[in-house]
């Protein structure tokens, strides 16, 4: 094994072990969360270790950097999950390899994906970004639909060709009133998926958690975390 290799194998075992724990004490199966492991700016070889480990949900938040690794990593059995701010010209780039986008928020990117998503004959998995730092209707400081513009949000995604709402995402505020309190902000987050799930029952996905805040994540109820520095190692101040 590479000195990479072991490092990467280590540091996922001690993730694994983080969620196990979080499961066990908040009486969930371990299978009900999945572990999305944040690629951005650590290379293709890594992803291509990674997969060797046996990671199989992979994410990015800058298109210029996840498209070439994307597809340098094409032979692998890995799902690509975009967690970033998305401009609609980079949505032609983004739906060639991206299998769920978690930032949709907003209804142009919503149009703009849905068309792409069509001209390629694929079906793409939305999940709505949320933003608990912008009081009711606001819009996030790093992107999200505040928790009262969920609802026609998701109706256009659900009707739009081409695009299936999976559920909602979010990242803990550092701002407002959420600020410091992640497990409150998660739990906000779960209520709002269970008024999404009245009229949307399969969006069924809540996207939350990271390195220092999964247990809080999956003790609220996230399916999905998403974990970079913690597997990778920390990363130089610009992802
Ligand atoms: C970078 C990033 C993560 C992972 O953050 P870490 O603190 O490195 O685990 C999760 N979600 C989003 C949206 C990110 O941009």
């Amino acid at each position: 094994m590479t000195d990479r290799k072991g490092e990467l194998a280590a540091n996922l075992a001690k993730v694994e072990r983080r969620i196990a724990d979080a499961c066990a004490a908040a009486g969930r199966a371990r299978d009900e969360v999945t572990l999305i492991v944040v690629t951005k700016t650590y290379p293709a070889s890594d992803v291509r270790i990674l997969a060797e480990l046996g990671v199989r949900h992979v994410a990015e938040n800058r298109d210029q950097d996840a498209a070439p690794k994307a597809e340098a990593c094409s032979d692998l059995p890995l799902t690509w999950h975009f967690v970033g701010q998305l401009q609609t010209n980079k949505v032609r780039s983004v739906v060639g390899y991206a299998d769920f986008v978690q930032s949709v928020d907003r209804s142009k990117l919503v149009t703009a994906l849905s068309k792409e998503a069509v001209r390629t004959g694929r079906e793409l998995g939305c999940l709505l970004q949320v933003a608990l730092d912008a009081g009711e209707s606001g819009r996030g400081e790093r992107g999200g639909v505040g928790p009262g513009g969920i609802g026609e949000l998701a109706g256009l995604v659900a009707g739009a060709p081409g695009l299936r709402l999976d559920g909602l995402m979010t990242v803990a505020p550092l701002t407002g009133e959420y600020a410091g309190r992640e497990r409150a902000a998660f739990e906000r987050l779960m209520d709002l998926s269970t008024d999404l799930r009245r009229s949307h029952p399969a969006a069924t996905m809540v996207s939350a958690g990271m390195s220092t805040d999964l247990e809080q994540a999956v003790t609220a109820g996230a399916t999905h975390v998403r974990v970079g520095s913690a597997v990778l190692g920390v990363r130089p101040r610009l992802g």
